[in-house]
C-alpha cells in the first residue's frame, strides 16, 4: 500500500484535539498523514483510555477510511486481530429469521470488522507517533484570538493552535463552551438500557453460518458478534426507567437471566457462561441533530460531541471516523488564513445530511426492536418476514455508499 504523503499547503499548521476516543484518535492519525501538526488531550489516564465495554462494529464505510490512514497499518491490524462481519441476521426471540444480511448486498467479501473496544483503542493509539496523545489532562475552556485559538486545561496549563476540535463525546465540554454554557444540557434518554460484555465462543454451540445475530422480543433484544480470536461480544437492550439498576434483582446476571429466559438458544446458554462482575450496564442516549453548522470560528466538533446517535445501526463510531477523515481532507486544502474558518463550516455542512439520516434510521430501528405490545411485535415480525430481502436491504444499503479519497 502506498503511504499518503500530502505535504499540506494549508495555512492550518496545528490542530488541537480534545478527546482520545475513536473520533479523536482517528483525527490525529489523519492529521499526521496530511502533514499537519497535532496535539491530542484526553482527560482519562492512558489505561482507562485504552479500555471500554464490549465490542464494536467498524463497518465497511469506516473501514475504507482506515485503509487510507497510516499506510494501511490500522486496516491490516483490524483484519489480523478482529472478527469479520459476514452473514448476520435479526431473528424473532423464538429463533425465526426476520431479516438476513450478507456482504453480497454491497458485493464485498465482508461488511467490515468487529473488535473489542480496548483493542480498537489500542490499534488507533499505537498508529500514532509518541508524544501526540497527552492523557490525564481535562479541557476546560477556549478563547479565540485573531490568528489562533488558546485552550485552557483544568490543571492550569494552556496550549494554542490554528484549529480546535472537540472529539469529547456525548457530554462534550467543547460544545458546552461553544454554547456559552458551563455544562452541556442533558442528552435525550432513549427509554432503554444496555448490558455489554464478552464470552468465549468455544464452549457454546453457536450457528457458525452467522458472524452476528440479534434476537427481537417484547421490549428487549439480545445480540452477539464475533470479535476475533474465539471471543464474542454480547449486548442486550431492555426498556427501562432512566437511572434504574439491577440491585433489586441481585445483579446484572440475574436481570439478564430473568428477562431473556424464554428466548431461543443460544441466548440462555450464552447468559449462563457470563460472569456478573464483567457485565457492564448503562443507559442509552442521543441528541437531536444540530443544524448544518455546529461550530464557530476556529472551533468545530466531530463524532458524538456533534451528533450522538442510538446504537441500533452500529454506526456512531463509524460516523466519527468518517468525520475525522473529511475534516482533515478539507483542512489540507490550499487556502489563505482567513478561509480556515470557512473550511470548518464547509466540513459541518458537508456532514450534516448523512449524520442526520443515521440518527433518524437508528431511532426507527430502535423503535421497531424495542416494540413492547403483543400486536406491535406480531406486526413487526410479520412485516420483516414477508419483506423481500432486496427491499429490506434498501434500509441499510446507503450506509455503505461512502468512498473516501484524499483526491478531490
Ligand atoms: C451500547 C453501544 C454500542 C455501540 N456500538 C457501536 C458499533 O457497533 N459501531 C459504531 O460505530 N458505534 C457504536 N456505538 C457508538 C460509539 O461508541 C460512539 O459513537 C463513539 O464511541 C463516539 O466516538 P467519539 O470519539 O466521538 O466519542 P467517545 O468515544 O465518547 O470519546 C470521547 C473522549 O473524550 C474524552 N473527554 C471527554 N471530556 C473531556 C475533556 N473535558 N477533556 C479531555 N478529554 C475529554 C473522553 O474521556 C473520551 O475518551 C455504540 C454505542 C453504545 C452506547
Amino acid at each position: 500500500m502506498q503511504p499518503f504523503n500530502k505535504a499540506t499547503k494549508s495555512s492550518v499548521s496545528k490542530v488541537i484535539i480534545i478527546g482520545g476516543g475513536i473520533g479523536g484518535l482517528t483525527l490525529a492519525c489523519a492529521c499526521l498523514d496530511a502533514g499537519i501538526q497535532v496535539e491530542l488531550y484526553e482527560k482519562r489516564e492512558l489505561s482507562a483510555m485504552l479500555s471500554g465495554p464490549g465490542g464494536i462494529f467498524i463497518q465497511t464505510n469506516a473501514i475504507r477510511v482506515c485503509k487510507l490512514l497510516r499506510s494501511g497499518k490500522i486496516y491490516q491490524r483490524f483484519y489480523q486481530q478482529g472478527g469479520k462481519i459476514l452473514k448476520g441476521a435479526f431473528f424473532s426471540k423464538k429463533g425465526i429469521p426476520l431479516y438476513i444480511s450478507s456482504p453480497q448486498i454491497i458485493g464485498e467479501e465482508d461488511l467490515g470488522i468487529c473488535l473489542s473496544r480496548p483493542l480498537l483503542q489500542q490499534i488507533l493509539y499505537e498508529a500514532l507517533d509518541t508524544g501526540i496523545v497527552r492523557t490525564g489532562i481535562a479541557f476546560e475552556k477556549f478563547e479565540e484570538t485573531e490568528h489562533n485559538v488558546k485552550v485552557y486545561f483544568k490543571d492550569g496549563s494552556t496550549t494554542t493552535g490554528d484549529v480546535l476540535v472537540g472529539a469529547d463525546g456525548l457530554y462534550s465540554q467543547v460544545r458546552a463552551c461553544l454554547n456559552g454554557e458551563e455544562r452541556l444540557e442533558e442528552p435525550i434518554y432513549s427509554g432503554m438500557c444496555c448490558w455489554r460484555g464478552f464470552f468465549n465462543g468455544s464452549s457454546i454451540p453457536l450457528d457458525k453460518q452467522y458472524s452476528w445475530l440479534e434476537f427481537w422480543g417484547r421490549g428487549n433484544r439480545f445480540g452477539y458478534f464475533d470479535v476475533g480470536a474465539g471471543q464474542f461480544s454480547f449486548y442486550a437492550f431492555n426498556n427501562s426507567k432512566q437511572g434504574s439498576n439491577d440491585d433489586s434483582v441481585g445483579g446484572s446476571l440475574q436481570a439478564l437471566q430473568s428477562i431473556f429466559s424464554d428466548y431461543s438458544e443460544p441466548v440462555p446458554t450464552i447468559i449462563k457462561v457470563l460472569k456478573n462482575e464483567s457485565i457492564y450496564r448503562d443507559d442509552i442516549f442521543d441528541r437531536q441533530p444540530l443544524a448544518t453548522s455546529w461550530g464557530r470560528g476556529r472551533v468545530t466538533l466531530i463524532g458524538d460531541a456533534a451528533h450522538p446517535v442510538q446504537p441500533n445501526l452500529g454506526q456512531g463510531g463509524c460516523m466519527a471516523i468518517e468525520d475525522a477523515f473529511e475534516l482533515v481532507k478539507l483542512l489540507s486544502s490550499e487556502v489563505s488564513q482567513k478561509q480556515e474558518e470557512l473550511l470548518l463550516r464547509q466540513f459541518e455542512s458537508s456532514r450534516s445530511q448523512r449524520v442526520t439520516r443515521v440518527f433518524t434510521t437508528s431511532r426507527q430501528v430502535g423503535q421497531l426492536g424495542q416494540t413492547d405490545s403483543i400486536i406491535g411485535c406480531l406486526l413487526r415480525d410479520s412485516i420483516y418476514k414477508l419483506t423481500p430481502t432486496w427491499l429490506a436491504n434498501l434500509q441499510f444499503r446507503w450506509l455503505f455508499d461512502y468512498y473516501p479519497s484524499w483526491e478531490n
